[in-house]
């Protein structure tokens, strides 16, 4: 079993319990002649990525055994990860691995998406191997708060949070094949 198995799901309900459910149930509850519509917009932009997060999941599990169909995808988004280990256990290392990193990358994606930006922190810089990335969000990336860590054009190294999640798993591979 790897370390953090439920993370990615948990994350994703919280952030359907956040910007999905509150669209329903906001503020006011039809007391107030005056009701605001302005949280819509982003919960509609959140609403959009869970979408697409989980389409992304259906896709990468459909394509990695197309003898075997995985079936429809459960009702309830958030089980799509289940689903999809349930769909590929019987593949080889290499697509577990693959699978484990697109979740990890949707974990860390989610809990970006909820304000949490502390989860690139917990991985060191592939480059350089120092601690304390931060998140940029004008980027979409991870930077190097090391000043000696820069790249052919002299400019501060930073990542994809596919890089963080591919290098991260990769380790969880390693040591899991090492303890047997
Ligand atoms: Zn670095």
């Amino acid at each position: 079993m790897l370390g953090d198995d439920t993370t990615t799901e948990r994350r994703l309900r919280l952030l359907q319990a956040e910007f999905t459910q509150h669209a329903k149930t906001g503020p006011g509850d039809g007391r107030t002649a005056t009701r605001t519509e302005s949280p819509a917009p982003l919960n509609l932009a959140v609403i959009d990525r869970i979408h697409a997060a989980v389409h992304e999941v259906i896709e990468h599990t459909r394509t990695a055994d197309r003898s075997h169909p995985a079936g429809p995808a459960p009702a309830d988004a958030a089980r799509v990860y289940d689903w999809a280990r349930q769909h590929t256990a019987h593949l080889d290392t290499e697509h577990q691995q693959a699978r484990e990193t697109l979740i990890y990358r949707q974990g860390l994606e989610h809990a970006i998406t909820m304000g949490d930006t502390t989860v690139v922190r917990r991985h060191p810089c592939p480059g350089c191997g120092c601690w304390g990335l931060a998140w940029r969000p004008a980027v979409q990336r991870a930077a190097c708060p090391n000043r000696y860590c820069l790249d052919d054009d002299g400019l501060s190294r930073s990542w994809p949070l596919a890089t963080l999640a591919h290098r991260h798993i990769a380790r969880q591979f390693a040591t899991k094949s090492s303890a047997t």
